[in-house]
């Protein structure tokens, strides 16, 4: 492995399922549901397998999913993007931060993002040769905020890209508007350009709503925004995701993604067009499912002597064992399968300092009741 890579080897993901399915526990460490997307979704894939849409999909996407993804964000968020040269589907959202990050950064120019940050972020950030400049969440009682301080101090004429996750991955924080207006504002002074990964905007909770970073004035040309089916169709193995924003930043990002992966696979795209078109009311009742599943691990954890973190949106809550006698969040997710037979994830992997995120862990709760209430079992054992 080359020294730049060295530190990316393993993803935390891949270790902690195979622990999981070794000590046969439950898999409450990489976030993905264990339920289908919408019917007329799986149907649509299908058919278009049986109908020989089986060859290479245009680069950009197909048309009817560029389509899709344009009105979608028209009607939600009155976003005005032209489905040929604004829009370009990629192989997830992780390909699409790739592209974007692969794109737009030179060499030793630095990219601002949030810590804790989504593992992905950093390894694209050192294949692209960049500095990455971390601006913390810091705790604001049961929950987080993002330190606006310092993510004024991040921002210099070295700054390539500003990397943006809300909602936010591990910790299940929405940044506020006024947080949003000072990304928009630090962007606008250093011209600088937006990266916002926007993955769970459809899974907020509590009456939470989600406003895109380039719906701020003086923000829609200088930003990238990323999305992508698999967590809001319950899909994430279908790898379909998808950037919009300016042709002239698009371009950047699609002359990196044909040569990362050329096309992305062909029918799971006319399939997640179908369920953009019609299943808004789906995404509805997904969101507010996944807010009762919240609060049933959230629960659990307490009951079990954790101390919990307010999780507003996502499929994670984040956890403190140290109530329960346990320091070191990658050691006691290294423990907890054999122990007891349930997986999470530390959270210390997601950053560059050990405070205060060393002894947290990330628990998925995007599972079914009764997955939950076996985990929940399980937890009770380690009092
Ligand atoms: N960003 C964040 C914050 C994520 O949690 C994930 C994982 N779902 C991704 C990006 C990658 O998304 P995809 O599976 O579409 O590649
Ligand atoms: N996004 C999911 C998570 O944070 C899984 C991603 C992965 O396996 N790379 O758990």
């Amino acid at each position: 492995t080359v020294t730049r890579l060295q530190p990316f080897t393993t993803t935390i993901f891949a270790e902690m399922s195979a622990l999981a399915v070794t000590h046969d526990a439950v898999n409450l460490g990489q976030g993905f549901p264990d339920t289908d997307g919408p019917a007329s979704m799986l149907a649509a894939a299908c058919a278009a397998i049986t109908a020989g849409d089986n060859q290479y999909p245009p680069g950009i996407g197909v048309p009817r999913l560029r389509r899709a993804v344009a009105d979608d964000q028209r009607a939600r968020h009155g976003l005005d993007y032209d489905p040929d040269t604004e829009v370009l589907i990629t192989v997830g959202a992780t390909e699409a931060i790739a592209g974007a990050v692969v794109g737009l950064t030179e060499p030793g120019r630095e990219v601002v993002m949030i810590e804790p940050y989504y593992d992905s972020y950093a390894a694209t950030v050192a294949m692209a040769g960049g500095v990455r400049r971390t601006v913390p969440l810091v705790g604001d009682g049961d929950g987080f905020r993002l330190d606006r301080d310092a993510l004024a101090a991040a921002f210099g004429p070295q700054t390539a890209l500003v990397l943006v996750n809300t909602p936010h991955n591990p910790t299940g924080t929405v940044l506020s508007d006024d947080d949003l207006a000072e990304i928009a504002r630090l962007c606008i002074e250093h011209d600088v350009v937006a990266v916002t990964d926007e993955v769970y905007e459809h899974l907020l909770f509590d009456g939470r709503t989600h406003r895109p970073l380039a719906t701020f004035p003086g923000m829609r040309e200088r930003t990238l925004r990323i999305s992508s089916a698999a967590k809001t169709f319950n899909c994430t193995g279908w790898k379909v995701g998808w950037i919009s924003g300016p042709a002239e930043l698009v371009a950047a990002a699609r002359a990196a993604k044909q040569f990362m992966t050329y096309v992305g696979s062909g029918p799971f795209q006319p399939a997640v067009a179908v369920a953009l078109e019609q299943e808004q009311d789906w995404v509805l009742a997904n969101a507010a499912a996944l807010q009762d599943k919240r609060d049933l691990l959230s629960a659990a954890l307490i009951d079990a002597g954790f101390e919990v973190h307010r999780s507003e949106a996502t499929y994670f809550v984040c956890a403190d064992p140290r109530p329960l006698g346990y320091t070191d969040g990658a050691e006691f997710c290294r423990m907890l399968p054999a122990r007891i037979g349930v997986a999470a994830v530390p959270v210390s992997v997601f950053a560059d300092h050990t405070e205060p995120w060393d002894h947290m862990v990330r628990f998925a709760f995007a599972k079914r009741d009764d997955v939950i209430a076996e985990a929940a079992r399980r937890l009770r054992r380690l009092a």
